[in-house]
């Protein structure tokens, strides 16, 4: 946690001080959950407390009539840290499959299948050994996409999640019981 005290630490300890809550821990359930999260009003010496939605960020507040009321879980930032933590997982998990080709379905188009057998060696092992990740072709850190030239030629590889079945989207990708991983292999103009 940040130790210098701006407007939004002091309201988190006062709003976890009027929970009876002793650390923030005890404030993520709430970002899990649905319904009411505890919520405070952002005024200077309001300190209104009440529930609203856990992504309010600007409530009415009937003590002072501002739209200031921002719930424990905006206010923690704790929606951005379960992201950055999902994240952090997906990446994990298509590192580990993509390195090995284990743990999931490997896919190549019909342009990269008729290649001659030596190219398409190449380029799997280009797929495999790939780490040039950057803000552009990876911007959300997950490697789930990346490009690379094979004899002049430009190919993508990229990892789709689906269901177990195969039939839909994956619901949690950062959840290996629940998510089929496909890495595609393409050429560029195949995209
Ligand atoms: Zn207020």
């Amino acid at each position: 946690m940040d130790l210098v005290l701006s407007g939004r630490s002091v309201k988190l300890l006062k709003l976890c001080e009027s929970l009876g809550f002793r650390t923030l821990d005890q404030l993520e359930p709430f970002a899990v959950a649905d319904g009411p999260c505890p919520a405070i009003c952002m005024t200077e010496e309001c300190d209104k407390t009440c529930k609203t939605d856990k992504h309010e960020a600007n409530g009415y507040c009937d003590a002072c009539g501002g739209k200031t009321v921002v719930s424990a879980v905006v206010l923690a930032g704790l929606c951005e840290a379960r992201k950055e933590r999902n994240a952090v997982r997906i990446r994990e998990l298509n590192d580990a499959f993509r390195t090995t080709l284990r743990g999931g379905s490997v896919m190549m188009t019909p342009g990269v299948a008729e290649l001659p057998d030596c190219v398409k060696a190449d380029v799997v092992s280009k797929v495999v050994s790939f780490g040039d990740f950057t803000e552009d072709n990876d911007p959300h850190g997950e490697h789930d996409f990346g490009s690379f030239d094979v004899v002049g030629r430009k190919f993508f590889w990229k990892i789709d999640y689906y269901d177990r079945t195969l039939t839909g989207g994956a619901d949690d990708p950062a959840d290996p019981d629940k998510t089929s991983r496909v890495l595609t292999i393409m050429l560029a103009g195949e995209y």
